[in-house]
């Protein structure tokens, strides 16, 4: 029940956020002045570059306690990766559409982090401004979702003597036809990569996932699984869209699970959750399971023996006793 609430709460949160912060870059709609305000001045990277500590420093202890909430409701990328994510996946459950565990690329990660940090203190704002994932969001608003809806609705061809081709995004100088391009580049590689491996961009190249990261890897509530009650079934690691769950050493990597709680949904067996506490008092009980499944040509008394562990298998429990 508490698994669910969280997941509603995620997805509203999240999708109002973006709405709002769509409509007030964009000027489509009736925007709420106040939260799209709030919710521009607590995006971290614009945070960091205006030096407003209480922003930067609320949201590290924010994810020291609860892990990557930034990414699973204030930013609007992230959840732009989800909506193309889900697009794709809606329908159809056929394990083409499966997520699966992967090594974290941390080289590529620290390695743009790096980078970015570095651009900021040369004062070198282009790489940081393409890698800032607020900052790309609000460069394809301006330059594409907005250039777009006048298009179609026609708003800016309203003189009679302008024709219709010649409005934006057509109506352009050079600079705005390379922020254009940029952004329209964003958009597709964003959505192309979403939609076949979930949020990678935001464990691969996204600087302020890797910032976050690093705390939430030590974050007081995690997702964390039951070794007493996981079946193996992997249900939690097809619907991972960060592919953190490792179910080899039944170990969740914190750094980059983005509490979307897709996870604590789907177990059957009621064997994953997200709280204060780790539930692992199996584990090298289970890890050893595992290693004799994994090598079946080995003989049942080979590997008790390389494991130390008594050959006896009692069939009705599958436990090593
Ligand atoms: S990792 Fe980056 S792009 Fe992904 S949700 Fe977090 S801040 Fe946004
Ligand atoms: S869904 Fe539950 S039972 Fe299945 S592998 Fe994940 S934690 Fe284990
Ligand atoms: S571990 Fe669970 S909560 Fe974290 S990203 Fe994966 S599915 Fe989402």
């Amino acid at each position: 029940m508490i698994s669910k609430l969280l997941l509603i709460l995620r997805i509203i949160v999240s999708v109002s956020a973006l709405a709002i912060i769509t409509m007030a870059l964009t000027s489509i709609g009736c925007t709420i002045p106040v939260v799209a305000g709030w919710l521009e001045r607590v995006q971290l990277m614009p945070a960091i570059l205006s030096f407003s500590l209480v922003t930067f420093i609320g949201w590290l202890i924010v994810t020291l306690i609860f892990g990557r909430i930034y990414c699973s409701s204030v930013c609007p990328l992230g959840t732009l990766q989800d909506i193309a994510a889900k697009c794709v996946r809606t329908g159809r459950r056929t394990p083409r559409h499966d997520y699966h565990y992967s090594k974290p690329l941390n080289s590529i990660r620290y390695f743009t982090l790096i980078v970015v940090l570095t651009c900021l203190m040369a004062s070198i704002f282009v790489i940081p401004s393409i890698l800032d994932p607020f900052t790309a969001y609000a460069r394809i608003c301006q330059e594409v979702i907005k250039p777009l809806y006048e298009l179609i609705t026609g708003n800016v061809a309203d003189t009679a003597d302008t024709p219709w081709w010649s409005a934006a995004p057509f109506r352009m100088g050079t600079a705005a036809v390379a922020g254009a391009s940029v952004a329209i580049i964003t958009l597709l590689l964003v959505c192309w990569i979403a939609a076949r491996n979930g949020r990678t961009i935001c464990n691969t190249v996204c600087p302020v996932g890797t910032t976050l990261g690093f705390i939430s890897r030590f974050s007081i509530f995690q997702i964390d699984i039951d070794t007493d009650k996981c079946i193996q079934c992997r249900k939690c690691e097809h619907v991972c869209k960060a592919s953190c769950i490792d179910l080899i050493d039944h170990v969740v990597d914190g750094s980059r699970c983005v509490n979307c709680f897709n996870c604590i949904n789907v177990c059957p067996n009621d064997a994953i959750h997200y709280w204060p506490r780790r539930k692992q008092l199996s584990i090298p009980m289970m890890q050893r399971i595992e290693e004799l499944r994994r090598t079946p040509e080995t003989s049942l008394d080979q590997n008790a023996s390389n494991l130390n562990v008594s050959p006896k298998i009692d069939n009705t429990d599958e436990t090593v006793s």
